[in-house]
């Protein structure tokens, strides 16, 4: 692996963050597992599943549960003189940064949000704030450790051998509520948040209806 050493003027080193090395090393573990594509909405996926990993290893080194953890990829990297806290928020994705050189967060925090874009392999590092927050959402509303449930159910997903490599938004929800149910059973409270994570960033599980409310 290549990390930057930084520029001292906006970035310090990028191996001061656990965060980011596990967001790499990831990357390594998709590519011989689901191989999602690095391009739009399956590229954002890929970007997705290493900030999930990445924030998992960084909090699982500090004992930290879900609802201590700040959430953020990159923590410490920007110098004093960027306005920002991280590269990325999966709490608030398009919070991360703010500032006169860089500009501002690019991250959508659910699908009202999401970014049509050529550039950046049509969005990889932006589009997955949308799916970062479905785990920051099923990990708080569970409670605990985040690489507990909410950890295993995202790996099942992404090592189960049923993702498509070219696999949608609503293609991986879906698939992280078969896991959900698989792991912990139809009407566990895990596949119930996994569900209604998806629900409030907007996207769309195909093909499984919600059960009428009233
Ligand atoms: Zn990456």
């Amino acid at each position: 692996m290549v990390f930057g050493d930084g520029d001292g003027q906006v970035f310090q080193r990028f191996t001061k963050s656990l965060s980011v090395i596990g967001h790499e090393l990831a990357h390594g573990v998709t590519q011989y597992s689901a191989g999602l594509v690095y391009r739009n909405q399956a590229g954002a996926l890929n970007e997705s599943m290493s900030d999930v990993f990445g924030v998992l290893v960084e909090q699982f080194v500090q004992q930290q549960p879900a609802a201590e953890a700040g959430w953020l990829i990159g923590e410490g990297l920007f110098t004093d003189q960027v306005q920002g806290t991280a590269l990325r928020s999966m709490k608030a994705p398009g919070t991360a940064y703010d500032d006169d050189v860089l500009g501002k967060d690019p991250q959508p925090d659910s699908m009202d949000g999401y970014v049509h874009t050529s550039a950046d392999n049509g969005g990889v590092h932006i589009n997955s704030g949308i799916p970062n927050r479905a785990f920051y959402l099923v990990a708080t509303t569970l409670g605990g450790n985040a690489w507990d449930a909410p950890g295993r159910i995202w790996y099942q997903t992404l090592t189960g051998g049923t993702l498509s490599p070219t696999a949608t938004f609503g293609a991986f929800a879906k698939a992280t509520a078969a896991s959900a149910k698989e792991l912990f059973g139809v009407d566990s409270k895990e596949h119930d948040a996994v569900r209604s994570a998806w629900e409030t960033v907007k996207v769309k599980l195909p093909g499984v209806r919600r059960k009428p409310s009233s």
